[in-house]
């Protein structure tokens, strides 16, 4: 497919759902891919980057990051609270802050640098027990106590379960975020992201469909 195709077919579905021009980001997802297939992606001139380990992360970002300004790159992982201090200084965005614990670790590194990345919420949309994710019915209290520490939440990210119309779930989430005032909305993947993207989303987050297929062998 490539790169091309899928920044065509978001301005397709953008226009198609009467949404203003350039109102979706495309993060391109990158982990476990060939760093050659990578740095083709940066030559056409994406800078927008989604990647789900901190050590991966932070093995090849770092030197295309110079080589290539205005690069940015997102966490949209599970995220170890024992990775959190690493993950700050990686990365623009974290969209898998998921629970109390991670937020009050997050906090603190905010204080002590005074910065931080922008923050969503990830959603477990589908109550999966094996998924990541704050339930929807915790979802209000959750994003209350993230503004009382302070941390710049700026949306919610959700990946609905594998045997489901996605639709329902992106439709929740959107709910979910306009109830909260949050303007963030990370949904959509390579099978999905133009259902995601007539239901609202911000950030659609596509790996293979860009890449080509993962190959997790070659990474073990
Ligand atoms: C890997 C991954 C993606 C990209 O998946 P594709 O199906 O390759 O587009 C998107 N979001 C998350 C959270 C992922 O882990």
């Amino acid at each position: 497919m490539g790169l091309q195709d899928i920044q065509a077919r978001i301005a397709a579905a953008v226009r198609a759902a009467g949404r203003a021009e350039g109102s979706v980001s495309l993060i391109a997802v990158s982990k476990v891919q060939p760093p050659e297939r990578v740095a083709a992606i940066l030559a056409e001139g994406q800078r927008l980057f989604g990647e789900n380990y901190v050590q991966e992360a932070a093995g090849k970002w770092p030197a295309w990051r110079v080589q290539f300004p205005g690069v940015a790159v997102h966490m949209i992982g599970p995220l170890q609270t024992n990775k959190a201090k690493q993950a700050v200084e990686l990365f623009e965005a974290i969209h898998t802050l998921d629970r109390p614990s991670l937020a009050t670790k997050l906090a603190s590194l905010a204080q002590a640098r005074g910065a931080s990345p922008n923050l969503f919420v990830q959603v477990n949309t589908g109550a999966e027990p094996q998924k990541a994710g704050v339930l929807p019915e915790a979802l209000d209290a959750f994003v209350a106590e993230t503004r009382r520490l302070d941390l710049p939440v700026v949306g919610l990210m959700c990946i609905p379960p594998e045997q489901e119309d996605p639709a329902p779930h992106f439709a929740l989430l959107a709910e979910m975020a306009a109830r909260n005032g949050l303007a963030g909305l990370s949904m959509g993947m390579s099978s999905d992201f133009e259902a995601a993207i007539a239901a609202g989303a911000t950030h659609v987050r596509v790996g293979s469909a860009i890449f080509g297929a993962r190959d997790y062998g070659a990474k073990a």
